[in-house]
């Protein structure tokens, strides 16, 4: 992005024109955890509202003709954003309702419910599922779940000293019990890319169905979940400049149309006697009740936005941010966690400061109107891998500058002294 064409996009954010912390300027480096929102998103909630609101699939007025069209071509953006299908996108609530929905699937699959195919969702005792080390508790918790409800076995994949996945023991863990291989495609903690390739073909040798944890990728990179190969990959409006409250589960159509429904109700149903129930054909026999149908208008323009920009040049940005940011090693007592080098990580980066407690260093840092995120990220087991507790994470997205991690390498500079750590 040009000066000039980055301005452009900082000027359609409006939060980012504020101050904080005595009218200091934002410097805002928590995208990783929720990223802003450009006014078209904002613009289209408000549009929505204002002159569309209805429920939607069901309404014989022009309003619900609207609000279902609105909500369809949504759907339409955001599968084309990622090179879905429409008929491969189910909305959730985010990535983590997604997560849970495709583990709750595995458990709840009986012959009859969603079709005879539905048996391809059955897991039994023994069956096994692979996560890796480096997961956020979104992606891995769900499993353990399902396992305690199904009696599969959880294996994981170790991280090496750089939190990179190790990929010596492919063999060992992934094995022909397993029947399930989820993994985040970019860590939230160290912005390093998992080796998406490696994974889904050790995944389809043994006939494995493979579950991507997307959340850090799709905002940042351009992602095409036919050509990873991934059978379900999940994500969250709210990191890719969208509204909270919406995300979305892609799965290959095939695996859509045999997937049992998980929560039931409303929307989700053919015929419905006082026996019994058939259900409606997918995406809408995942998305009972009443659906968020602003936020989904939200994300979808969101995508297209993103898409506009371009996500090549979008990566291409974030790459120099990533470097910029990774510059922070050079100042004494900081140490990044992650691989030290900016390829193959994304503009996210966790550190420790030597002798400074990481809650400490954000509320430097926010002394001087930097946000930044502090704790374990959701990723505890990352953390004891790591031997730290937890670290200070400052992650960007496409409307950071690279002054403002210089502002943020500049106040980091003090920290230690202002504790008296040096
Ligand atoms: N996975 C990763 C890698 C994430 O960073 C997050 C959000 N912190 C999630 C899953 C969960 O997303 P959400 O909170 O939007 O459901």
């Amino acid at each position: 992005l040009t000066a000039s064409e980055l301005a452009a996009v900082r000027a359609d954010f409006p939060l980012l024109g504020r101050t904080v912390r005595g009218g200091r300027p934002l410097v805002y480096l928590d995208s990783a955890a929720t990223s802003q929102k450009p006014n078209v998103v904002l613009e289209a909630e408000v549009e929505f509202y204002e002159q569309r609101n209805a429920a939607v699939h069901r309404g014989a007025h022009q309003l619900a003709e609207e609000a279902t069209e609105a909500f369809e071509s949504a759907r339409s953006a955001v599968a084309s954003f990622v090179g879905a299908d429409d008929g491969e996108i189910v909305w959730t609530p985010g990535a983590t309702a997604a997560l849970n929905l495709v583990a709750y699937a595995f458990s709840n699959a009986t012959a009859g419910r969603g079709g005879a195919e539905a048996v391809r969702f059955r897991l039994a005792p023994g069956d096994e599922i692979v996560v890796t080390e480096a997961e956020h508790h979104a992606n891995l918790v769900p499993w353990q779940e399902l396992c305690a409800r199904t009696g599969a076995v959880l294996r994981w994949l170790g991280v090496d000293d750089d939190g990179r996945i190790d990929l010596s023991d492919l063999g060992t863990v992934i094995t022909e019990r397993t029947r399930i291989v989820a993994f985040g495609h970019v860590s939230n903690v160290t912005g390093a890319v998992a080796p998406v390739a490696e994974l889904v073909d050790a995944a389809r040798r043994v006939g494995a169905y493979t579950v991507l944890d997307a959340c850090q990728s799709v905002p940042h990179l351009p992602v095409d979940v036919r050509a990873l190969g991934v059978d379900f990959a999940a994500f969250s409006a709210h990191k890719m400049l969208g509204p909270t409250g919406v995300g979305a589960l892609y799965a290959r159509r095939e695996l859509l149309e045999a997937m049992p429904p998980v929560t039931t109700g409303g929307s989700m149903v053919e015929v419905v006697t006082m026996e019994a129930t058939t259900y409606a054909p997918p995406p809408q026999r995942f998305e009972a009740g009443t659906q968020m149908v602003a936020q989904a208008v939200g994300m979808g323009v969101a995508a297209e936005w993103l898409g506009e920009l371009g996500m090549s040049r979008v990566a291409r940005h974030e790459q120099e941010l990533a470097t910029e940011l990774l510059r922070m090693a050079e100042i004494p007592g900081v140490r990044v966690v992650g691989p030290t080098d900016a390829e193959d990580r994304l503009a996210v980066v966790s550190f420790v400061v030597d002798g400074v407690h990481a809650h400490d260093v954000s509320q430097v840092l926010d002394d001087s109107g930097i946000a930044v995120r502090t704790g374990h990220h959701c990723a505890q087991p990352l953390h004891r891998r790591f031997g730290v507790a937890a670290t200070t994470r400052a992650s960007a997205s496409v409307y950071t500058t690279v002054e403002e991690i210089a502002a943020f390498r500049e106040a980091l500079t003090g920290v230690r002294a202002f504790f008296g750590a040096e």
